[in-house]
């Protein structure tokens, strides 16, 4: 596997997907929601969480952690947000695991780094571009340390669960951290990695 930072290039441009909306249909629960994705969700949509969930979202577990993610709709099997054109309807605003496919994302001592998905996008002749580019975020150092500092706090309840074997913590730490992280609404006014610290400070004094 070929490690890559945002300065790399690799074969990524498939032509505005033009004609195709596969990785936007029968994903099951795999487009999992961290909680910019659902600042972002809250700033295109104009809904809260519990909004969200009423629809486009829903809840799944993953070794014992209660994320959300995107919901196939009934009928349909596609996102919530796919147009009748079949283009998203959220495209600025669309989740960090939208903006990375076909990348895949790699966290080890080095830090955040990405890897390309061979075979995971259909589009035949595929162009090289600059993976800061194709990600389209404009704060991309700050949301790189966002998406490290989540990954090592999502790990640490995870470890915490394992570690403690009992159904009431597992409970009470997925409650918090849904209500501190995704319930809570966002302040659209300020910056979301200014608020996302601070809940992370408070999850972390409480919690962990
Ligand atoms: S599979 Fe590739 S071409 Fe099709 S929608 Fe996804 S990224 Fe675009
Ligand atoms: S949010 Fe947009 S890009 Fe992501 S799966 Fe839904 S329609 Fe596709």
């Amino acid at each position: 596997m070929i490690l890559l930072n945002s300065n790399d290039m690799t074969k990524l441009g498939c032509g505005e997907c033009i004609g195709c909306s596969d990785c936007c249909r029968s994903m099951g629960q795999s487009i999992v929601l961290d909680p910019y994705d659902i600042y972002q969700l809250q700033k295109a949509t104009k809904q809260c969480f519990a909004q969200l969930m009423q629809e486009t979202i829903e809840l799944h577990v993953e070794d014992g952690l209660i994320l959300p993610s995107l919901k196939m709709q009934n009928g349909t099997d596609a996102c919530g947000f796919l147009s009748k054109e079949g283009r998203c309807s959220i495209h600025v605003d669309r989740p960090g695991l939208c903006r990375l496919f076909p990348l895949g994302r790699n966290y080890d001592e080095k830090g955040l780094r990405y890897f390309l998905l061979e075979d995971a996008c259909r589009m035949p002749n595929r162009t090289k571009v600059k993976i800061k580019k194709w990600l389209g975020v404009s704060a991309l150092p700050q949301y790189e340390k966002f998406l490290v500092e989540w990954h090592d706090l999502r790990k640490g309840i995870q470890g915490k669960i394992l570690e403690k074997q009992s159904d009431e913590y597992t409970q009470n730490i997925n409650v918090r951290m849904l209500e501190i992280f995704y319930q809570k609404p966002y302040d659209m006014t300020e910056d979301f990695f200014m608020q996302f610290e601070k809940r992370r400070e408070i999850f972390i004094s409480e919690m962990l």
